[in-house]
């Protein structure tokens, strides 16, 4: 049997290592299972431009999350960092998806997000930070109104959910 501190080791590696939202978005499925023992399937991603203070949504009653393409464009030029990256966007689709799964009051949610980080991922993980201090944090001191790039057109993230295509036969 695995010890804790191993899982958590190999949650770290994985999700420093992860390529592309949709091998973020496995890791915040299987780490949202292990803590809470829920899962929904089918959700889809999209990006879009939003001021720098907007993390990402979930449109309730729908499938659809859209992540700040902005703000991760941001983020990614001044931390130079494919791990706070990483770490970023695993809390912003973490926080999306427990809203998904029913958890509708903000505090709840950011309660949650905050437990399944620090389980899975370790007390002094980026993306523990961010669920105690807000992503957010990255950005402190900048000022983030006049950061705006230009608003481009939504786009969706195609095969986020790849593993899912096994099962449609
Ligand atoms: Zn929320």
């Amino acid at each position: 049997m695995l010890r804790i501190m191993d899982i958590i080791e190999q949650n770290k590696k994985r999700l420093s290592d992860a390529q592309g939202y949709n091998e973020i978005w496995e890791i915040v499925k299987d780490n949202v299972r292990a803590v809470l023992k829920q899962h929904r399937q089918g959700m889809m991603l999209f990006l879009d431009d939003f001021p720098l203070r907007l993390g990402a949504y979930h449109p309730l009653g729908t499938n659809n999350i859209v992540l700040n393409r902005a703000l991760t464009q941001v983020v990614a030029a001044i931390t130079k960092s494919q791990k706070s990256l990483n770490a970023l966007i695993y809390t912003l689709l973490l926080h999306e998806y427990l809203h998904a799964l029913g958890h509708i009051q903000e505090s709840e949610v950011r309660s949650l997000v905050y437990k399944v980080t620090k389980n899975c991922l370790g007390q002094d993980h980026a993306a523990t930070r961010f669920a105690k201090l807000g992503p957010w944090s990255l950005l402190y001191g900048l000022p983030l109104d006049n950061l705006k790039g230009p608003k481009r057109v939504m786009e969706i993230v195609k095969n986020f959910e790849a593993t899912n295509e096994k099962y449609i036969a």
